[in-house]
């Protein structure tokens, strides 16, 4: 681990601060994040607009250090994913999907994850610890220096529904969430962020004080007793407590919180589970992503058959809810949702073919 201070670390007001308490403006934080993130810039000799004395003291105390890629695969589908090493080894996965109009990064929050889903094959790793805010915002900003250079649309929209839990890592993710959302840095608007949680409800409460995103809900299953053997965060926050939370997140105006469902072949997919979540979405403003079940290695599930997702969506669409199905990207190179393990066993070198090994040291 180097000494040095890593400026991915600092929302605006913290690099303000810190620069503040080595003598300089505060105002040099917008000069700085501009260098950062919107040009791409990790070697402070480029920063041509800010004093040669300091820069030289900048290059002395502070760096600007992303996740390294070890891995960089393209999907038929031209959706990419990057297998990502951090300082201590750990490596994480971000996936890329362009669609015409939009650019999307689906991003982790941590390294693994603590709360098991059954059928998500992150669980299997289990839970190594929380990324910093550097380590989440750095994949954005890796991610756009890889994709300018190679001449393709930056990043539009970021999900956080890579690997972990992202409000199981609060602090670190608004932190994140607050360079992303910045003038002088992404300035995405809230619509173009989104966090997907299993539902940790005080987190939930926690978050309409501190941010507006999006919100999506990992739900599953119409019922507590289903949802337990899904998602066995439920024991803790059951469906009802954390609907709740939700609604009151996107309270009265036009907001609607994304109900992501994944299609369990003889599990969560009949007529009458479908019945029961129309029921249940009575009054929450809410939509409803369907998402086919992707495979991964020793799954004891299947995906629901085509006829079934769209039989489950018209049932739902008859309540009046408007119901969509997530289409399947990246699974030839174990890049769709639910699929993302970090580490570099087998399943990536099976597709060697399509691994570009690049440096990261993109001038
Ligand atoms: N922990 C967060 C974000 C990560 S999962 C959450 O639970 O929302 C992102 C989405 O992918 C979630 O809706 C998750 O339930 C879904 N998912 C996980 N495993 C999957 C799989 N094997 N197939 C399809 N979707 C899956």
């Amino acid at each position: 681990m180097s000494d040095q201070v890593n400026l991915l670390n600092f929302d605006r007001p913290a690099l303000a601060a810190w620069l503040q308490s080595r003598g300089e403006k505060p105002f040099r934080a917008q000069q700085l994040m501009k260098w950062i993130y919107q040009h791409g810039i990790d070697d402070f000799a480029a920063m041509t607009n800010i004093a040669k004395p300091f820069r030289e003291e900048l290059a002395a105390v502070a760096e600007i250090r992303g996740p390294k890629v070890v891995a960089d695969q393209e999907s038929l589908d031209g959706s990419r994913k990057w297998l990502l090493e951090l300082q201590d080894g750990n490596r994480i996965e971000s996936v890329y999907i362009p669609e015409p109009g939009r650019a999307t990064l689906c991003i982790s929050s941590q390294v693994g994850c603590a709360l098991n889903c059954s059928f998500c094959s992150t669980a299997q790793q289990g839970f190594n610890r929380n990324l910093t805010s550097a380590e989440i915002v750095g994949q954005l900003w890796i991610a756009n220096r890889l994709l300018v250079a190679a001449g393709q649309p930056p990043v539009s929209n970021v999900v956080f529904m890579g690997m972990g839990e992202p409000l199981l890592n609060f602090d670190q993710v608004m932190t994140a969430i607050a360079i992303m959302q910045d003038d002088f840095a992404y300035a995405l608007s809230k619509r173009r962020v989104t966090i997907s949680t299993a539902g940790v409800v005080p987190a939930l409460r926690r978050l309409a004080e501190t941010t507006d995103v999006s919100l999506a809900l990992s739900l599953h299953a119409p019922d507590d007793e289903l949802r337990t053997q899904l998602v066995p965060l439920n024991r803790k926050y059951a469906i009802a407590e954390v609907l709740d939370a939700c609604r009151d997140y996107v309270g009265e105006g036009r907001r609607r919180v994304t109900i992501e469902y994944v299609m369990l072949d003889g599990v969560n997919d009949e007529d009458r589970h479908a019945r029961a979540l129309a029921k249940l979405l009575q009054g929450v403003p809410s939509k409803v992503n369907l998402i086919p079940f992707n495979p991964f290695p020793r799954t004891r599930y299947h995906r629901s058959s085509a006829a079934r997702i769209e039989r489950f969506r018209d049932i739902l669409h008859r309540s009046g809810i408007v119901t969509i199905t997530r289409k399947t990207r990246g699974d030839d190179i174990d890049a769709a949702c639910g699929q993302l393990a970090g580490d570099f066993a087998d399943r990536t070198r099976r597709r060697e073919r399509l691994i570009v090994e690049v440096n990261g040291d993109i001038a």
